[in-house]
């Protein structure tokens, strides 16, 4: 079952993050040669690829631990069935490819809280007596807090895609989609901007 702990940050640099990671197109040539009798265990071989999926039973999205089979490429409808990370073979589901299978999001980090804006497509972990999984939402609204030792204080209303619920979160529940890379770049490089300029400042003042 995926939880926020099996979100963690992976250390890389989120910018040049997308640069590392393997392509839908890929992880389904891998699925199609598992197919073949001579491959290795498909769930052995696709475990670097960082794909996840959503799930017909409940709505939640669950990390790819492999892709076992492909079908309905040639009619238009493309299927995969999937291995679900940290669940069993009773657990695979055939999911559609275009709706169901995206790169994984990625858990934001404390300043990263900068780029949210409402009406974000976000995912949020959504913790309940009998279950806590990750759904999709919308930022409705938010409200920036100060920072501290402790990370980002700052409270997001999102409305839960699946039941309509409303619920203020923190920003350790949400988690990105990798195309918001472009934003945090734009700020990386708008941060760097303020910083040359500040210094120019200062040397100007000492001449
Ligand atoms: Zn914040």
């Amino acid at each position: 079952m995926a939880s926020p702990q099996a979100r963690q940050p992976t250390g890389m640099n989120p910018i040049s993050f997308h640069l590392d990671r393997p392509c839908l197109e890929c992880a389904l040539a891998v699925a199609a040669d598992a197919t073949q009798p001579h491959q290795r265990n498909p769930v052995d071989d696709v475990s670097v690829v960082h794909f996840e999926a959503k799930s017909a039973r409940d709505g939640a999205w669950y990390d790819v631990a492999a892709f076992l089979l492909q079908r309905g490429f040639e009619t238009g409808h493309p299927e995969v069935k999937v291995r679900f990370s940290g669940l069993g073979g009773e657990a695979d589901e055939w999911v559609n490819v275009h709706e169901c299978i995206r790169q994984c999001s990625l858990p934001y980090e404390a300043r990263q809280c900068a780029i949210v804006v409402p009406g974000d497509h976000i995912l949020c972990f959504q913790e309940r007596q009998k279950q806590a999984l990750y759904f999709d939402t919308r930022v409705v609204d938010l409200q920036r807090r100060n920072h501290d030792s402790r990370g980002c204080h700052c409270r997001f209303l999102v409305r839960y895609d699946h039941d309509h619920c409303e619920e203020i979160v923190p920003l350790r529940k949400m988690c990105r989609q990798p195309e918001t890379n472009c934003r945090l770049q734009i700020m990386s490089a708008m941060t760097r901007g303020e910083e040359a300029s500040t210094d120019l400042g200062a040397l100007t003042k000492r001449e």
